[in-house]
């Protein structure tokens, strides 16, 4: 399998530092508001990663964290009057009904930087103590960069280049600074600011530090593949493997992946241009599904423009796919299992050629566009392979392989039945059981699995209430 790392420009062989078993961390959004679709495609991409990364037999520990302490929700809680944490805690809430109608697994572990200060005032020491960081007069601790010799490695940057550049947007307050390429670690609190206690001033912590810090906490000093969309290249990758590199004395991640942008009109969509769509806005108007399906049609390397037309084409896709499946399940409706005929055993083993086609694209630096390819022939096989005269077996086979393909890609490609009030109810049932035993695994399964369907679980006094969203 070949990922392309963008440490080396190049495409590399996959091998995971133990094996089995693979190491992930994806940085994950700022929440001061719903996510748009941008901010949707490295969860669908690394989604998608992490699926076929299992489908290949590793365990998978899959940690993306949440920014909960960052200007801009510092910025929204004071025009609400509120708490920074009401504001952050609101858009995680939200972010995580997003990821469950775009049918993104959640994480195996989604830390909150707010929680983890602790870990952040170690590492800070520890670069201080190695003289890779320093506390400035106002109380502010700057990592030295020149200090850490493989600075720019990542974004393939030489640091004189980067002392130009800085000098031209050098901004005031930064005065404090040894050299303009230091970057910040932790900051003195502004009037109003939440902010912890710490050596050097009551502050809190800059962004970069946060997810090395995470990622060292729950996957270890070294991890296996680093991944974010491809503005997080420079400066907070290069920063997060100077910080780690720094502070451990070993090579942070293995591979760096990152997807290209969404764009709209060839522009990249982003909150602060404002040419953005939210997940929320779109899934009124499409299935999210469909969304999902678009934003793999294209490699993840390659920017992908947002237009009506190609979301158009992606529905007709989804759709081709959905009536395969339909038809098969009309075809099987009703009937007593039966076992494939010989000959029908020969014409299934013509599925392991689109199966071969869908894996190659996929160990192909995860070319899902190629994969949806692979997928398309299978369904065209399908179609003219089969009819109501073919074995329940047979045709059982043919559907169990394009419905697993599919949802390798995490695209679920049976409708969606409308849930009964009683199926409702009993799996709420079945989740309190969960909850009882402490399977809480289960009961975020149960609770993402009914928001899917679009039905809302609320947790009160009198128990648990639903509605239909
Ligand atoms: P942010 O909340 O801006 O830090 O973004 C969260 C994630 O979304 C990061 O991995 C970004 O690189 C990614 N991202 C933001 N905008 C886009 C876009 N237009 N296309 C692709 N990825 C994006
Ligand atoms: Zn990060």
């Amino acid at each position: 399998m070949k990922i392309y790392n963008t440490l080396s420009k190049s495409k590399e062989e996959f091998i995971p530092l133990e094996e089995g078993k693979v190491k992930m961390y994806v940085c994950g959004p700022t929440v001061y508001n719903f996510i748009h679709i941008g901010n949707a495609r490295p969860m669908i991409v690394f989604d998608t990663v992490r699926r076929y990364l299992e489908y290949k037999g590793y365990e998978v520990n899959y940690v993306s964290n949440f920014t909960d302490v960052d200007d801009k929700i510092i910025k929204k809680a004071v025009e609400e009057g509120v708490d920074s944490a009401v504001i952050s805690q609101r858009y995680i809430e939200e972010c995580k009904k997003d990821m469950a109608g775009l049918n993104v697994r959640p994480a195996t572990k989604h830390p909150l930087a707010t929680e983890e200060i602790g870990g952040m005032l170690d590492m800070i020491k520890t670069l201080i103590e190695k003289e890779h960081a320093y506390k400035a007069a106002d109380g502010t601790v700057y990592f030295r960069t020149r200090s850490f010799k493989d600075y720019g490695k990542l974004s393939h940057k030489n640091l004189d280049d980067l002392q130009g550049g800085h000098r031209e947007i050098k901004v005031a307050g930064e005065a404090t600074k040894e050299d303009e390429l230091d970057f910040v670690l932790w900051k003195p609190k502004k009037e109003g600011e939440p902010y912890w206690e710490s050596d050097w001033c009551e502050g809190r912590p800059g962004w970069h530090i946060e997810c090395s810090v995470m990622s060292k906490k729950y996957l270890g000093d070294q991890i296996d593949i680093h991944a974010g969309g491809e503005d997080l290249i420079f400066p907070h990758h290069e920063n997060e493997i100077a910080q780690s590199e720094a502070a451990n004395g070993k090579q942070f991640a293995k591979y760096w992946m990152h997807n290209a942008f969404l764009n709209i009109d060839n522009k990249k969509m982003s909150k602060s241009a404002g040419n953005f769509f939210t997940v929320r806005e779109i899934s009124e108007k499409y299935d999210l599904q469909v969304i999902r399906f678009f934003m793999l049609s294209a490699h993840y390397r390659s920017p992908l423009n947002f237009s009506a037309e190609l979301i158009e084409s992606s529905k007709n896709g989804l759709e081709r796919i959905r009536t395969a499946v339909d038809n098969l399940n009309h075809m099987l409706e009703g009937r007593n299992p039966q076992e494939a005929t010989e000959k029908e055993r020969e014409l299934l083993e013509h599925t392991s050629e689109y199966i071969s086609k869908f894996e190659n694209a996929m160990e192909d630096d995860f070319n899902t566009a190629d994969a949806i390819a692979a997928i398309f022939e299978l369904v065209k096989f399908i179609n003219t392979n089969s009819s109501s005269e073919n074995t329940s077996g047979y045709l059982q086979t043919l559907k169990d392989t394009l419905v697993k393909y599919c949802d390798l890609l995490g695209i679920i490609a049976e409708r969606k039945k409308e849930l009964l009030d009683e199926d409702i109810e009993a799996l709420i049932e079945e989740r309190q059981q969960a909850r009882k035993a402490k399977n809480f695994a289960r009961a975020d399964e149960i609770r993402n699995e009914l928001l899917e369907k679009g039905i809302i679980l609320e947790d009160t006094r009198e128990g648990v209430k639903w509605k239909r969203s």
